[in-house]
């Protein structure tokens, strides 16, 4: 079977969705495309003096609720369809945990491993350049993805300031605090991770401590994710990276492996337990499987072995949506990503507001925020769920968004 991109998936989760909730036909016919995608092509100077050109994008949505707001990638799969896919995404994520944001997504491609770092930060720039006429602080505001980072903000700020002629922190968030960045916004989309991964044991009566959990990717987000999970005396079981899985059925360490790869490590180098495959981690026999790497992994192949007990979405698109439907008749609950990986956004929004305020505040309010407006979004997409006699979680949490999207529009109205 040919699956689809993640274009039409996100698509196909939206006409899926819409039975459920009452929309207007002309709103949502609106709601199926992006209002804009600008395209560069960035010329960079290369170390050994060579010029290489580089294509990106910047999508914007849906900017019906408020400034568009999404990541910047750096990855070779970087595509204007993938952008697009990611911006949607983000749009009905902002309006389910109930931001007044919009949604985009930037992405350049390119493979940051094969780059220094002085062509990296070349290339940020002048990417910079090429979509400071659509970014600002009051119109679209970037923030990390992946492969990119805090430093990698602090770039961006730096030349949109350059060119406004002072300080503009509020341009981007997942900056470094030196700059503007908010306290506990590097562990934000982990936190969140963990937090909908408790709030779902519970909906589920299991119990977190001793859970077995599988994480594929061991970025930001997954190891993150690892940490605070292994701190609530769950069972990592399994981490992986694009080198490959480690297993260990007693649980990893998950201190030392973050270590490893906090110094430049792959697992395949890692002294582990025992070395497995990406597939082997999706489809193992756990209590919770997390992707936390990339889209369209969890195919209809996968979608047949997959042995979880619940799927928790940290990545963005990580189940097609033919795979989601075979999830579904096997009885499998999948967490969407829209929910399960909101903790960045929202701590990037108070971030925003710190910055537009200038006022800082102290980890514990910035994470005590974060849970309340997760915890609200999680109990939010239960009630629809169950109230409305919805399939599966994803169509519930998009009933929300899109109906709150559309509201928005019709408020709005139509100009000209
Ligand atoms: P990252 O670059 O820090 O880490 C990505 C990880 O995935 C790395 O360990 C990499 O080796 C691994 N990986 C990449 N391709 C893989 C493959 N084919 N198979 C297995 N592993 C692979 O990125 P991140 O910021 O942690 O983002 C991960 C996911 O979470 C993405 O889908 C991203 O869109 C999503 N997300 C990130 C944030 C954020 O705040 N960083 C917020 C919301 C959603």
């Amino acid at each position: 079977m040919t699956e689809t991109g993640p274009l039409d998936n996100m698509l196909a989760q939206m006409e899926q969705a819409r039975e459920y909730v009452d929309i207007d036909d002309g709103i949502f016919e609106r709601l199926k495309y992006p209002e804009r995608t600008l395209s560069v092509s960035l010329p960079v100077e290369m170390d050994d003096g060579s010029v290489e050109v580089f294509e990106a994008y910047r999508c914007q949505f849906d900017g019906a609720r408020g400034p568009f707001k999404g990541g910047i990638r750096y990855h070779p799969n970087v595509s204007e369809e993938e952008v697009s896919a990611l911006a949607g995404w983000m749009t009905w994520k902002t309006a389910l945990v109930d931001l007044p944001f919009g949604g985009a997504k930037g992405g350049i491609i390119c493979n940051p491993k094969e780059l220094s770092q002085s062509e990296i930060e070349q290339l940020t720039r002048r990417y910079t350049e090429g979509i400071r006429r659509i970014i600002g602080p009051d119109t679209d505001i970037p923030a990390p993805d992946v492969n990119t980072n805090p430093r990698t903000m602090a770039w961006i700020m730096d030349t949109y300031s350059v060119y406004q002629g002072y300080a503009v922190p509020e341009v981007v968030t997942g900056k470094p605090p030196e700059v503007g960045g908010t306290a506990g916004r590097v562990e934000a989309t982990g936190r969140g991770v963990t937090i909908v991964t408790e709030e779902t044991f519970e909906y589920l009566g299991t119990d977190i401590a001793d859970a077995d959990i599988a994480i594929q990717g061991f970025g930001n987000v997954g190891s993150v994710t690892a940490q605070l999970l292994a701190e609530r005396d769950a069972n990592v079981v399994a981490v992986s990276d694009v080198t490959g899985a480690i297993y260990d059925p007693d649980g990893l360490d998950v201190e030392a492996v973050g270590a490893h790869v906090a110094n430049d490590g792959r697992l395949e180098d890692y002294d582990a337990h025992e070395h497995i495959s990406n597939d082997d981690l999706l489809t193992m026999n756990v209590d919770a499987l997390i992707p936390a790497a990339i889209e369209d992994v969890i195919t209809v192949d996968v979608a047949e072995r997959l042995q979880a007990d619940v799927v928790v979405e940290a990545a963005n698109g990580p189940t097609t949506f033919d795979a989601a439907n075979v999830l579904k008749e096997r009885d499998v609950p999948v967490v969407p990503d829209i929910l399960a990986n909101a903790g960045g956004v929202i701590v990037s929004y108070l971030e925003w507001v710190q910055n537009s305020q200038q006022y800082s505040w102290e980890l514990e309010e910035v994470n005590r925020d974060l849970e309340a407006r997760l915890t609200t979004a999680f109990d939010e997409m239960l009630a629809a769920y169950e109230q409305k006699d919805i399939p599966d979680l994803r169509t519930a949490a998009y009933t929300l968004a899109l109906e709150r999207t559309a509201d928005a529009h019709e408020y709005r109205g139509l100009f000209p």
